[in-house]
């Protein structure tokens, strides 16, 4: 099993239910590769690459901090392992430039990034990157949410033409698919750092207190004892993950009137700063150990390598290239 992640920020709390806690538990029966995707940052951030050694060092410890385990699972970056330029550059060679063009994903980050110029070559050969992350370690289960099955689709219709063309050299992967819930943002629209409305997980209390108070709710919940629709409301929404003891009370009261918002969002909050106490601990005490982040991803470089070199030997010699 394989997943990569891109280190464009800190850690939100989307990032946390919507992915990394099913990557936790997946690493308790998979052969797992979680891989940091400082190459993917660059097709949309090219221009910001003074971030991406801290952005890396901080999302390494993050996700150690919130459970994924080097010991268990093979752990690194991905601009350590040479070999993936190597291979994105050869699957290149063979990629029908039309599959590329009709990514939705190609066009919504063209759109959504109107303001930057990011119609390079490199994002829109994405696909292919994604595809050699995958084939290079020969991983078979991809964790996606529904709306990235198609990716995978891209990468087994790629695999399949390689291995006409060159044999049966690399693996075709499958979707294993997470039913992670989507976790709402401070004005309601999905959790992400490009919207500026995220709870992240290295906030401090005074932080979350502040962003959850800033969080819209039931346009209808006016006044006191106005009764709530939780239902619609972002901060139910939240309950439902770090509030599991005042869940159902949550809901009967915001119904009847009787909770008023400002007393649910500070109930929120805190349960927020308790859930996150023991992480933050964690956390402070990895980077309280110089070095370790850089540790961490150097022994990750040496557990793929064999893999890695495994594949591209069986590329090379089908190739020709060997
Ligand atoms: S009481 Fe709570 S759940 Fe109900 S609208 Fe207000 S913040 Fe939302």
């Amino acid at each position: 099993m394989l997943t990569g992640f891109r280190p464009t920020g800190p850690m939100h709390i989307g990032h946390w239910f919507g992915n990394v806690m099913n990557l936790v538990r997946l690493q308790e029966d998979h052969e797992a590769f979680y891989f940091l995707a400082d190459w993917h940052m660059l097709t949309t951030h090219y221009d910001r690459t003074e971030e991406l050694p801290e952005n890396v060092r901080t999302l390494a410890l993050d996700l150690v901090a919130a459970g994924v385990d080097p010991n268990r699972v093979t752990f690194y970056r991905q601009s350590d392992v040479k070999e993936v330029a190597e291979l994105t550059l050869l699957l290149g060679m063979i990629t029908p430039l039309g599959w590329l063009e009709r990514v939705p994903t190609y066009k919504e980050r063209l759109r959504d990034m109107a303001e930057r110029d990011v119609a390079n070559f490199g994002l829109l050969g994405y696909p292919v990157l994604q595809t050699v992350d995958i084939t290079i370690v020969k991983g078979e289960l991809i964790p996606v949410g529904e709306d990235q099955v198609s990716h995978v689709e891209l990468t087994r219709e790629l695999v399949r033409r390689f291995n006409r063309h060159y044999g049966d050299v690399l693996v075709e992967p499958r979707a294993l698919l997470s039913n992670a819930p989507s976790v709402p943002g401070s004005d309601g629209r999905k959790m992400s750092k490009s919207l500026d409305n995220t709870i992240d997980v290295r906030d401090d209390e005074a932080t979350i207190r502040r962003k959850v108070r800033s969080f819209i709710t039931d346009p209808m919940k006016v006044r006191l004892g106005d009764p709530g629709r939780p239902d619609i409301c972002p901060i139910f929404a939240l309950h439902r993950l770090f509030s599991q003891d005042i869940y159902e009370w949550t809901r009967e009261n915001c119904s009847t009137g009787a909770l008023p918002c400002v007393d649910c969002k500070t109930n929120l909050a805190d349960r927020i700063v308790a859930y996150y106490a023991p992480f933050r601990d964690r956390r402070e005490e990895l980077e309280r150990t110089p070095g370790v982040a850089e540790k961490i991803l150097a022994d990750g470089r040496e557990k793929v390598g064999p893999v890695v070199e495994e594949t591209m030997k069986a590329v090379r010699t089908a190739m020709n290239l060997a």
